[in-house]
């Protein structure tokens, strides 16, 4: 394949077109958080908000115990024993050996075991040698070695979660291991969402000519799965201007966001803005970004609003660069930076300059350097290229082109590479 990229589509510069960073500002600036809050079974509150701080009211580890299976000894009293000592008793994790260790004696202890009061040492199992209950221990042993410490984890007293931390699997851990059962976490925020458009026919149906299978909503359904909201698929609407309002009035009463795909652009079926005009107020609707320059922003009675552009692409991105952050919003979530690393372009790319441009791209590391390839076509209605990617390279609006092995911005789509 020619490494140019191929652009069936002539977006020409609009200069009323807003940045994409004043947008997200715009948007951010403008979404108010959820203040109610519910008290969840900390299993329920995977991936949700921590709305009020969590204190520990324990140590995490409660006791000091043995890093490994071995034996406890005192350091002082080995050397004056030269090494060899008796075994007088074993600590199992749960089954504790609660004496202190006289003159001359070792434990046997097992990972996570409690070891004696008095001892500052557990030799691991592997290096001692055994002759009936007589231990010969190595002369190169390090006070407190294999030894874990009250609290070394977690500080009794300590503030492990604070308000808009958001939850995951080590947060579920480490709420358990404080014995902690219930935590509070911002109510989900309900999400409604249609798609828009004539052509479009539901899966199951036969196609006419002209039509298309809706596949917006199964993205939209794939993209707020793993989001800690609550959402609601509405159907199809077609393009008629008075069945986008009853439907938005409708929606509006019941959501926090409303998300529409399709029909937000000039063209003459293009009904979304004025519906929104009628229903609501328009905060902006055209961004300097490619793919997905129409993209209607606005609010509805309470609800925020987000028309995204109908090309499926068009539909992904928006939605990762400008409702992933109202959604963040509204769970007073930190505002999590984007994160961007450099990586050697395999393609030469062009673009028009006045608008930041995202390609679907692989990356991938070659003799310890980063590089990246875009996936194939970038029309915005290639989803084939977007499933193939694991990462956008992001072009800023000033640059035109980039030649082979010039080193371009990556947004990964996970940190896992
Ligand atoms: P529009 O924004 O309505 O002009 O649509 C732009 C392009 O996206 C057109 O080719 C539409 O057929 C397509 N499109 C719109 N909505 C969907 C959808 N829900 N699923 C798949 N393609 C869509
Ligand atoms: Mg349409």
């Amino acid at each position: 394949m020619k490494n140019t990229i191929k652009d069936n589509c002539i977006n020409e510069f609009d200069p009323n077109a807003l940045e994409e960073i004043q947008a997200v500002n715009k948007i951010i600036g403008s979404v108010k958080s959820i203040k109610s809050s519910e008290r969840v079974k900390i299993k329920d509150a995977l991936h949700r908000t921590i709305s009020s701080s969590v204190r520990a009211s324990i140590n995490v580890p409660p006791f000091r115990n043995s890093a490994m299976d071995g034996y406890a000894i005192n350091l002082r009293d080995l050397k004056t024993n030269k090494f060899r000592l008796s075994e007088v008793g074993a600590s199992f994790a749960g089954k504790p050996f609660r004496s202190s260790l006289y003159k001359g004696e070792t434990v046997r202890v097992m990972t996570g075991a409690l070891i004696p009061k008095n001892a500052d040492a557990v030799i691991m199992k592997e290096m001692v040698s055994k002759e009936g209950t007589i231990v010969t221990f190595p002369k190169n042993i390090k006070k407190n070695q294999n030894i874990r410490f009250i609290g070394e984890d977690i500080k009794k007293g300590k503030i492990v979660f604070k308000k808009g931390d958001e939850l995951n699997f080590s947060g579920l851990s480490i709420l358990s291991s404080l014995g902690i059962e219930y935590v509070n976490v911002f109510c989900k925020p309900k999400i409604s969402f249609f798609s828009s458009g004539d052509e479009l026919v539901a899966t199951g149906k036969k196609l006419q000519q002209g039509q298309i299978y809706d596949s917006n909503r199964y993205l939209l359904h794939g993209l707020l799965k793993d989001l800690p909201v609550d959402f609601n698929d509405l159907g199809v609407v077609k393009d008629r201007k008075n069945d986008l309002i009853k439907k938005l009035q409708k929606a509006s009463k019941t959501s926090n966001i409303i998300i529409t795909t399709g029909g937000v652009s000039v063209g003459d079926a293009d009904y979304i803005k004025d519906a929104l005009k009628e229903v609501g107020s328009v905060g902006f609707w055209k961004i300097a970004i490619k793919p997905g320059r129409p993209l209607a922003f606005g609010k509805i009675n309470h609800s925020y609003f987000f028309g995204l552009p109908g090309n499926p692409v068009s539909a992904a991105v928006t939605f990762q660069l400008f409702v992933i952050p109202a959604i963040n919003q509204i769970l007073s979530q930190k505002r999590k930076k984007m994160i961007l690393i450099k990586a050697i372009s395999k393609n030469e790319l062009r673009k028009k300059t006045g608008r930041t441009e995202y390609k679907r791209a692989i990356i991938s590391i070659i003799n310890n350097e980063v590089h990246v390839e875009t996936t194939g076509l970038q029309g915005s209605n290639i989803m084939m290229s977007m499933l193939k990617a694991n990462c956008y390279i992001r072009l800023p609006a000033g640059i035109s082109s980039i030649k082979k092995g010039d080193l371009v911005e990556v947004m990964p789509f996970s940190t896992e590479l």
